[in-house]
């Protein structure tokens, strides 16, 4: 659980009502300090540069209302086979990038969206098939990720959001220049 939480309500922060009923269903009550700060710049679309501890509930700072953008974005559309993702989330390990999608996956599932995970270290086959099949939040390493730009399996042209998680964590690891040809 986070450390500390605030005396506000998610829904004073503009969340709507499909992620607020997902978010008291996983056990949180009231937003900590930095998802009060956070949340209600990220829903109007503003960039937002956080920096807070593990435990400060960073993750659902930037997740909810990344869902929200998403869902927005896809507004009256179907969601097609083989679409392209919305929304992407960098992460300097594989360890973060699955620690993020654990966290994420249940907000996003509530609302029909569908999160992949993409990282080195193990063969392509699965995450490039769940990329065919079509997904909206993608979230992984920058190495695996810029590698399947080059080979064409993965298109960030529709990406809305963008969420550099440990930022620098990823230049201490010297993923600055391919975070940067990313964006
Ligand atoms: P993080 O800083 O994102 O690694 O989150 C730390 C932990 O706090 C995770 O286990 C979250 O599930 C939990 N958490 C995040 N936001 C809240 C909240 N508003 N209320 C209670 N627990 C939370």
């Amino acid at each position: 659980m986070s450390e500390e939480t605030t005396s506000l309500t998610f829904a004073e922060l503009g969340l709507p009502d499909t992620l607020l009923q997902t978010l008291t269903s996983v056990g949180y009550e009231s937003p900590s300090p930095i998802q009060a700060l956070t949340i209600p710049h990220l829903l109007a679309g503003r960039d937002v540069l956080g920096r807070g501890r593990t435990g400060s509930g960073k993750t659902i700072a930037f997740g909810a209302p990344l869902v929200e953008n998403v869902l927005r974005s896809q507004a009256g559309q179907r969601r097609e086979f083989a679409r392209k993702p919305r929304a992407l989330i960098l992460a300097p390990t594989r360890e973060l990038a699955l620690q993020i999608d654990r966290t994420v996956q249940p907000i996003a599932r509530s609302v029909g969206l569908f999160t992949t995970q993409i990282y080195g270290g193990v063969p392509q086959g699965r995450q490039v098939g769940a990329l065919r099949k079509g997904v909206d939040i993608v979230i992984g390493t920058p190495g695996r990720i810029e590698d399947l730009i080059n080979q064409g399996k993965l298109d960030l042209s529709d990406v809305r959001v963008a969420v550099l998680d440990e930022a620098d964590h990823m230049c201490e690891l010297g993923f600055l220049e391919p975070v940067q040809r990313i964006l």
